[in-house]
């Protein structure tokens, strides 16, 4: 497994490809076909995708008079810098629709970095890890699914460890792969 990992590492730095961590969400509209949709474009447009989580209906955070919300993470590799990578899914998110109303409201499509290798970032318009991963049950159970052991760059602490101490009460409900 180590053996793996190094070797990953050292793929990674020739080729220039980063491993990149998204979570897909929406709650306008069809929503899984939404999921499904983005991450087709995102294939074609950013790197191919390695593995998705199930999909996860979520209560709404921060503006909770909405609909719940699908969510999903993807992890892949990209040869996109970081800006560039943002300003691809940005160009995602608008070719599927979506409109900005008001911050943190109701969405056809967002994608946000989750994590852009081990890099830290805090730019204007791009903040990586993202900053709220840990207070969301709805990035964290996902994430929890498909890397429970990585360690947040800038915590220290595992992805499994930061859904024990999150305080987010809010649903997040895995669903089937026959409800999905
Ligand atoms: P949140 O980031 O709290 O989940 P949001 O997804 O609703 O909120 P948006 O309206 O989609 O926010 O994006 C607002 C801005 O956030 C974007 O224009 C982008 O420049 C900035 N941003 C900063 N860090 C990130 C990141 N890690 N991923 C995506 N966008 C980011
Ligand atoms: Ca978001
Ligand atoms: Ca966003």
């Amino acid at each position: 497994m180590l053996f793996i990992k190094c070797l990953n590492k050292i793929v990674e730095k020739i080729t220039h490809m980063q491993s990149i961590i998204l979570l897909l969400g929406s709650n306008l509209g069809e929503t899984k076909q939404n999921l499904v949709i983005a991450s087709q474009l995102i294939s074609k447009k950013v790197g191919k995708i390695d593995r998705s989580s199930d999909f996860y209906e979520t209560a709404a955070w921060g503006k909770t008079d909405q609909a719940d919300f699908l969510n999903q993470v993807l992890i892949l590799k990209t040869e996109l810098e970081p800006l560039e990578l943002l300003a691809q899914l940005q160009a995602i998110e608008l070719e599927m629709g979506r409109v900005r109303f008001e911050k943190w409201g109701a969405r056809l499509i967002d994608i946000d970095i989750l994590f852009y290798g081990e890099q830290v970032l805090d730019l204007p318009d791009l903040k990586v890890p993202h900053p709220f991963i840990q207070e969301r049950r709805f990035t964290l159970m996902p994430l929890v699914e498909l890397v429970p052991d990585m360690i947040h760059s800038v915590l220290k602490v595992s992805m499994k460890d930061l859904l024990d101490a999150c305080p987010d009460k809010l649903s997040a409900k895995r669903l089937d792969k026959s409800e999905a």
